[in-house]
């Protein structure tokens, strides 16, 4: 049973073809491929050694059998050869590859692995992983458990170079270490980021002159013009806000921390409400509840931009005659800044999406409210700096919660707040 199966073409077969998609397909699903490859090929390697074992003793036995002898030892050999075409296969993928044991002691890598992870064979054979990629921030990840993938981060052997690693866990607590070398994504965009950044600052001379003489020209000369002029002067206003939200998130993205202030929360929620019921002009009734005297440590500005974007979010989304409640309360582990409203609503399938830039519902209920599509790309941003995360509720017809949750190492009550002064007297 067990020698038809591995002498089988079957697997093997699979096993290559994953290989050669998973080099051709060049993304994580590709990594995810090869990575199957390699948990196929290990087991291939187990079985095999399974059955020389089993085997051996009938070979010995057997040996008066001249052709069944014969038979099991061409099979043998043939899957010894398959076995060391996928060992040269997996050899050469162009992704990082290292198979390590119950201990985090390396068992085998590849040629990729010397390259990027610096590793040297045979001398690394059997070593702690740890000790081999000290200092680097791959070292750093595997040390707390590597739950996560780890994107965009330098290569140990190269400064130059980025790589993005996945740790998989295999067999009998095993487990196969995994980086690819994602430097020219890092630089695309880099690029991309610039691009954006300077298109965006070019705009903004010309629009300021221009908006500048629509300011001066007085619709009573021409009366005729009036809506005209108007609508020119509601659009120059609209491309100016993209403009500027599209340079605050240049700006975010390149940041990689935020100052390390004390945002004082009743005065940035009383001016919060202040704004909603400005916006509102008197249309939605708006409540302020402070359930927590809570400060938190970060950028003011930046979180009185997110905070504001979800304000104004709610104000805009909410048909005349709604309700919106801002609320500011302690959690279990933190503290959480909700807008609640009692608006349109958004359809669950939405939802995931929402913070993607220019993503838009509607388009037109965005247009029509001033919105530049930009409020919560820049809002995930600024909580994404402040380790902090956007919760988002919705029924349709119902109304929304939008919720940035801080954890508890961003907030500063009385004992914090001293000790914190004096790290920066
Ligand atoms: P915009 O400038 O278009 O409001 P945002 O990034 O702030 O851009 O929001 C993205 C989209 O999310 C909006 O176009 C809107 O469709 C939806 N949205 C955001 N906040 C709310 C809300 N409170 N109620 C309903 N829909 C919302």
């Amino acid at each position: 049973m067990l020698d038809r199966f591995l002498a089988s073409w079957r697997l093997p077969a699979a096993c290559i073809a994953l290989l050669l998609m998973g080099v051709a397909v060049g993304t994580l699903v590709g990594a995810t491929l090869s990575a199957v490859t390699l948990v196929a090929l290990l087991e291939i390697v187990v079985l095999l050694s399974l059955f020389r074992h089993k085997t051996r003793p009938m070979l010995q036995s057997s040996a008066s059998t001249r052709p069944e002898h014969d038979r099991l030892m061409t099979r043998t050999r043939r899957i010894a050869s398959r076995l060391r075409d996928l060992r040269s296969a997996a050899g050469t993928l162009p992704d990082a590859v290292v198979l390590l044991d119950h201990s985090w002691h390396v068992r085998w890598f590849n040629h990729a692995a010397e390259d990027l992870l610096g590793l040297k064979r045979p001398r690394d054979r059997g070593r702690l992983i740890e000790d081999l990629l000290r200092n680097s921030e791959l070292a750093g990840w595997l040390a707390d458990g590597a739950r996560e993938p780890l994107n965009d981060v330098t290569a140990p052997n190269h400064p130059n170079r980025h790589v993005t690693a996945t740790l998989l866990p295999f067999g009998s607590r095993q487990r196969l270490l995994l980086a690819r070398d994602t430097s020219h994504l890092t630089r695309l965009e880099q690029i991309r980021r610039d691009f954006v950044a300077n298109v965006s600052h070019e705009l903004r001379t010309p629009l300021t002159v221009i908006h500048g003489y629509l300011e001066l020209l007085d619709p009573e000369d021409v009366p005729e013009l009036a809506p005209v002029l108007d609508e020119m002067r509601a659009q120059s206003k609209r491309m100016g806000q993209i403009v500027e939200d599209l340079l605050t998130l240049s700006r975010l993205e390149t940041q990689d921390h935020v100052a390390d202030e004390q945002v004082q929360m009743v005065p940035l929620l009383a001016s919060l409400r202040k704004e909603a019921e400005a916006l509102s002009q008197g249309r939605h009734a708006v409540t302020l509840d402070i359930g927590t005297s809570y400060d938190v440590l970060g950028s003011p500005k930046d979180l009185h931009s997110a905070f504001s974007n979800l304000v104004s979010n709610a104000v805009r989304y909410t048909p005349t005659g709604g309700r919106i409640a801002i609320r500011w309360s302690a959690t279990e582990d933190g503290a959480r800044f909700a807008v609640q409203d009692s608006g349109f609503g958004i359809p669950a399938a939405h939802i995931a999406r929402l913070t993607e830039r220019f993503y838009r519902v509607s388009s037109s209920r965005s247009r029509d409210s001033g919105g530049t599509g930009l409020g919560l790309s820049i809002v995930k941003h600024v909580l994404n700096l402040h380790q902090a995360r956007l919760s988002i509720e919705s029924e349709p017809g119902k109304g929304s919660t939008f919720a940035c949750v801080f954890g508890s190492e961003r907030l500063l009550d009385g004992t914090r707040m001293q000790e914190v002064a004096g790290h920066h007297p």
